[in-house]
């Protein structure tokens, strides 16, 4: 992420820290540097006071974070970074827990945390104020005090709960909502949990953003946008995995594609690209796949060479193979990884034609176009009925 900075690195995680958190820091200083009632006084002391508050808050975000990410790791999945900003931390895996028990449990373990921490303090605060070292009276009550050993307990201990309990509101995408999703997925297919926990997530959203409308809470009105647009978006993300999964890299290849000679002229391959709108070309030795020569290559070719160049010249060779019955799924993320655009298909050994990114990606609208139809017209009969 841009304009985040890397301050540790633990368990092979980076921990980064995006630029405006500085705003937190201004925040706490002013907060406690300019206290309640103020009358020109303002305390240097107070400030710094402030400022350690929020540094020691976002410690607690962090270990929420890193919860989750050892958790996921233990399960085999990469953390690639966590990122701290103003309003809350997130930790980057690489993709999704597959199972979902271990979605269950990496989303429990943040909040777990910060319960974890909340005992600890209770306890310790009750040692504390039993030696004299903290305040029992007010003990509950001074979040907002002058910079005391007491305000700092009851930050932290108000903080911790706080987090644990927000986080576990059950929106989607926040921990909540995916633990009610893994516990859904475990007893329904996948794709039903995700459409039911993201619906269940907007709509608790919109009450949240609603009721910050009302109240004039803007920070809730943003906090409900994000978590609704979130839902919306892993609702997608899941309908098009679903649909990707049901397809073959077979049935998107294009049966009907031209194909070069390793001796034909860039000059036929113009020609080519104008009259049949096809992008990519594989490059055929009889029944045999010599290559790929892309749109971009020709352009490329044209504007630096001033011969008419062979294909064999320009082609590249180094072109990923797949199983034409592999699934679509499968094959984007494979082109994902690997940073490729086109893979060339193959049955055994028998070269049958190219995908390309766009091919998958037109597959999926179009399927997804098929399988809504078909699910509007099972509910029209099911009305009829
Ligand atoms: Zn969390």
């Amino acid at each position: 992420m841009k304009w985040s900075y890397s301050i540790a690195r633990i368990s092979g995680i980076d921990i980064k820290v995006h630029a405006t958190f500085a705003l937190i820091l201004a925040y706490g200083a002013f907060r406690w540097g300019f206290p309640k009632g103020f009358e020109g006084e303002s305390s240097l002391p107070g400030a710094i006071f402030g400022m350690g508050l929020m540094i020691l808050l976002f410690t607690c975000v962090v270990l929420h974070e890193l919860g989750h990410s050892l958790v996921a790791q233990k399960f085999g999945l990469t953390v690639r970074e966590i990122v701290l900003l103003p309003i809350g931390g997130v930790a980057r895996l690489e993709k999704n827990p597959e199972k979902p028990l271990h979605e269950l449990l990496i989303a429990a373990a943040g909040p777990l945390v910060n319960v974890a921490i909340a005992v600890l303090l209770f306890f310790a605060g009750g040692l504390a104020v039993s030696f004299g070292a903290l305040e029992g009276r007010t003990l509950f009550q001074t979040t907002d005090g002058p910079p005391t050993l007491t305000t700092l307990w009851a930050w932290l201990f108000t903080a911790n709960v706080a987090l644990a309990l927000f986080n576990l509101i059950p929106a989607f995408p926040m921990d909540g909502g995916r633990i009610l999703r893994a516990a859904l997925a475990l007893k329904m297919g996948f794709s039903r949990a995700t459409r039911i926990a993201t619906g269940v997530g907007q709509a608790i959203a919109f009450a949240f953003g609603l009721f910050g409308v009302l109240s004039g809470n803007i920070l809730l009105v943003v906090v409900a946008f994000f978590v609704f647009m979130g839902a919306g978006q892993e609702r997608a993300e899941e309908q098009a995995r679903a649909v990707l999964t049901t397809l073959r890299v077979g049935d998107a290849y294009n049966r009907h594609a031209l194909t070069l000679s390793p001796g034909d002229h860039v000059s036929k391959v113009v020609d080519y690209i104008l009259t049949s709108y096809q992008p990519d070309f594989a490059v055929m030795q009889g029944n045999g796949f010599l290559g790929v020569v892309t749109r971009d290559d020709v352009l490329k070719t044209l504007a630096t060479e001033v011969t008419d160049l062979y294909v064999a010249g320009i082609m590249r060779r180094d072109v990923l193979t797949v199983q034409a019955s592999q699934g679509l799924d499968d094959v984007r993320r494979l082109m994902g990884e690997k940073g490729e655009r086109i893979v060339a298909v193959n049955s055994g050994e028998q070269f049958l034609g190219l995908v390309s990114a766009e091919d998958i990606g037109e597959a999926l609208v179009v399927s997804s176009f098929v399988q809504l139809r078909d699910r509007r017209r099972a509910t029209a009969e099911a009305e009829a009925d």
